[in-house]
């Protein structure tokens, strides 16, 4: 279903349009109906599957616009999820002005979103903490409260925010309508729907993992733990990204890539559990806006930011779950845009790639490590198979062997054996056919190089 066929307004299809979106996700269809009907619902569904739009777009469609009074809150478990939802909800009211919306999380001062609430705020968006402690000043007032929506509701009770969100659903009105949603399904979850949810309807999309996976062109390449920062450098600059997320598995790998990087002139930052809440915003902040190049993250920092228009994903490391690799390369595919997701891995780590394709219903294509594209002036002979054929100064003599060529070029540049041409040791000099596409990276390697503590270099016949 289009967008353009539902029944909200001209306002918010307006809107929608801009943001790129046309055609509705699963969980999307699914949940609109109810959720105009005014039932209570519990939704499931993966992340990245716009859960977000699924339970706001009926809300929004429903607001009385003359009302000043809070009709909807949002329950989220972190405030970077909290300032993404906020987000994205002035973004689909762009155009419905009347609508106001107001994000409250721990650390921001009371005393202004005091006034800020007093004035009349429709929408509000918080934690639990905060949306509590609002509570008992009487600053949050839900008299009038229509709807509440419980966001990523698993996390937030394995958060243990599980008191929280009884005092908040215990001190609004019995007749609000509830929506709770959720990537799983917990018990707890289950507990909390059954004590408050009045005859929900329960709509279930966890087996939908096509939605923003599809547009993404996926590519994974087999190389060398040695070779990732190399790999991954290369690729960034091979595409060119604006900007773009490197996922690694650890805080540790992090740091490494993170150095790697910024010691190659590229503008990068990381983010892991050492950086603070505040510079991690204002890390997101700079990369949004076209400061940074890329930015090196661990999965449970990236979970809950939202970062649109991300034209490349690499992941560094292959993700534990499966679900993580959706939520990572999800990240480029918003607005329609089609986007690149790079997956490393060690050749021992193809059955993690095949597990991936099957969770996924989607084919990998696999390409190399990137040759450097370098602007040499090639002036080699080629050889009747179409390679160049390089000279270096060293041979048997030097106690060259043919391996050793071998693991010089593969380590240097990640190229594998297979790509290699002829290879002929002689006593003096070393003759190596190169396929035109490494011929970049090889020369620029072997310049300078040194092989078995021997200087290298490529010389003219
Ligand atoms: P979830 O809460 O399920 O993890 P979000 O609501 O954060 O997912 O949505 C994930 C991304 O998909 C967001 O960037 C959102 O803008 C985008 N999105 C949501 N719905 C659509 C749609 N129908 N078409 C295109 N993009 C969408
Ligand atoms: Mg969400």
């Amino acid at each position: 279903m289009k967008f353009k066929d539902t029944k909200l307004n001209d306002k918010l299809k307006k809107a929608i349009c801009e943001m790129g979106y046309e055609d509705l996700t699963r969980i999307q269809e699914e949940t609109f109906e109810p959720i105009f009907r005014r039932k209570d619902v519990i939704a499931m569904a993966k992340t990245g599957s716009g859960k977000t739009a699924a339970y706001i777009l009926p809300l929004l469609q429903n607001i009385n616009y003359t009302n000043k009074s809070t009709q909807v809150l949002v329950v989220a478990p972190t405030r970077e999820l909290v300032i993404q939802i906020v987000e994205q909800i002035r973004k689909f009211c762009k155009y419905s002005q009347s609508i106001n919306c107001l994000p409250i999380y721990g650390g921001q001062e009371i005393r202004l979103q005091a006034i800020l609430l007093r004035k009349g705020v429709k929408i509000v968006v918080g934690t639990p903490g905060r949306i509590n402690d609002l509570l008992d000043k009487k600053v949050l007032k839900l008299a009038k409260l229509r709807t509440i929506v419980l966001d990523e509701a698993d996390e937030m009770f394995s958060m243990g925010f599980e008191k929280e969100v009884d005092e908040i659903l215990n001190s609004i009105n019995i007749s609000s309508q509830k929506l709770l949603f959720s990537a799983t399904i917990t018990d707890r979850v289950y507990k909390i729907a059954s004590k408050y949810l009045n005859d929900p309807i329960t709509i279930n999309c966890s087996d939908d993992t096509s939605i923003l996976v599809n547009e993404v062109v996926q590519i994974a390449i087999d190389v060398k733990e040695k070779m990732k920062n190399e790999c991954s450098l290369r690729i960034l600059k091979k595409e060119n990204a604006k900007n773009s997320m490197i996922f690694c598995n650890t805080k540790k790998k992090t740091e490494t890539v993170y150095k790697y990087l910024i010691d190659n002139n590229v503008k990068a930052e990381m983010l892991n559990s050492d950086i603070r809440q505040e510079e991690r915003e204002k890390i997101l902040k700079r990369l949004k806006n076209g400061e940074l190049d890329t930015i090196v993250v661990t999965d449970v920092l990236a979970r809950g930011i939202d970062v649109e228009d991300l034209d490349l994903v690499i992941n560094y490391d292959i993700p534990f779950e499966n679900e993580y690799y959706v939520h990572r390369i999800g990240r480029t595919a918003r607005k329609g845009k089609n986007g690149v997701a790079y997956t490393l891995f060690t050749g021992k780590q193809i059955d993690r790639i095949k597990e991936i394709e099957k969770y996924t219903n989607k084919k990998f294509i696999f390409e190399n490590v990137p040759s450097i594209s370098k602007d040499i002036n090639v002036d080699f002979p080629i050889s009747n198979r179409g390679y160049y054929i390089i000279t270096l100064n060293i041979g048997k003599q030097d106690g060259i062997k043919n391996k050793d060529i071998v693991g010089a070029i593969r380590a240097t540049t990640g190229m594998k054996t297979e790509d290699i041409g002829k290879i002929e040791v002689n006593d003096n000099i070393t003759k190596v056919e190169i396929p035109k596409n490494y011929i970049g990276d090889v020369v620029a390697k072997f310049e300078n190089g040194i092989i078995k503590g021997r200087s290298v270099s490529i010389i003219k016949e």
